[in-house]
């Protein structure tokens, strides 16, 4: 069984105007790179667009339907100073939900061993309704609750290593003792959010902030001593993964200083912990990442991880 490439050419066409760090040409370059000699086993489908249904278990009704009607025929909508939408920006939101929803049925219907979603616009910051920090929905709280929905799981954790702290993941996860949420991220930082005492109803929220210039020994040692052994008491039974590769060290938006083999390292020992509690299951998504050739790089190492796994 191989790994499962998720994408589609409408995450091209939301266009987020000039000069924006959040720009076609990110996903433009993860999926070049993934395109070379070593990653021609992946298995390369089409997102689906996400069901009005499968949106709702995280945002309300009347979110989906005004942000929907707030997508400009031509031109640029502001939704706040990061986040803009375009004539492209709807569906390309409702294929980056769909792609992790259809990651979560191939994993767990047993066609594939895991996946990566190569998607745009991002989803970690999206509250339930509230669209902010270039995100529109919040596609891995979507996959997460699909994972419940469609195949009666439980247990589901999302391990968030975006530079930027998932405040929408842990909005829509808080206050159920059965979802777990787990970021590092470096603080102070936007959104603000992500503070270590901030545990949700059961402990089953884990924030690990790290101070700005932090490096690989800082974020190994967060994960191995705290994370880790988090998530083995939690016994998720599929692992969601944010995967944001703007915590590398040439990203612009940001002060850590991660390198591709730490996201190497972080994707085996993630693989690792799903095999000996999550049956292996473990579907990743795209998160932030700003310097192309890092977000390339970084997002390659991922990959291969997940391949290797
Ligand atoms: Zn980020």
């Amino acid at each position: 069984m191989t790994t499962a490439l998720f994408s589609h050419g409408a995450c091209l066409r939301h266009d987020t105007g000039p000069g924006h760090p959040e720009c076609p040409d990110r996903l433009r370059a993860v999926l070049a790179r993934l395109e070379t000699e070593e990653f021609s086993w992946l298995d390369r489908r089409e997102a689906p667009q996400a069901s009005l249904e499968q949106i709702a278990r995280v945002h309300p009704a009347a979110y989906v339907q005004a942000l929907l009607g707030a997508v400009p025929a031509q031109g640029y909508a502001a939704v706040d100073g990061d986040t803009v939408l375009s004539p492209g920006s709807g569906e390309a939101a409702l294929r980056a939900a769909g792609a992790v929803c259809a990651a979560v049925d191939a994993v767990l219907a047993g066609e594939v061993r895991n996946a990566f979603c190569a998607v745009r616009p991002p989803g970690h910051h999206a509250e339930p309704d509230q669209a902010m920090g270039f995100c529109l929905f919040n596609n891995v709280a979507i996959g997460a609750l699909h994972a419940r929905a469609r195949w009666g799981l439980r247990r589901i954790a999302v391990i968030d290593f975006d530079v930027h702290h998932g405040n929408g993941t842990q909005s829509s996860f808080a206050d159920d003792p059965d979802l777990f949420y787990a970021s590092t991220h470096q603080s102070p930082l936007y959104p603000g959010t992500g503070q270590a005492h901030e545990h949700g109803i059961a402990n089953n929220i884990m924030n690990l902030p790290l101070r700005p210039f932090a490096g690989s020994a800082e974020f190994r040692g967060q994960v191995t001593d705290r994370l880790l052994p988090a998530l083995r008491h939690f016994k998720p039974e599929m692992l969601l993964i944010s995967a944001g590769f703007d915590a590398h060290a040439r990203d612009p938006l940001a002060q850590l200083n991660l390198l591709d083999e730490d996201y190497y390292w972080i994707t085996e020992h993630l693989l690792h912990l799903a095999d000996a509690c999550a049956k292996g299951r473990v579907v990743s998504t795209l998160e932030g990442g700003y310097d192309l050739g890092a977000l390339a790089s970084a997002s390659a190492a991922h990959v291969r991880a997940l391949m290797a796994g």
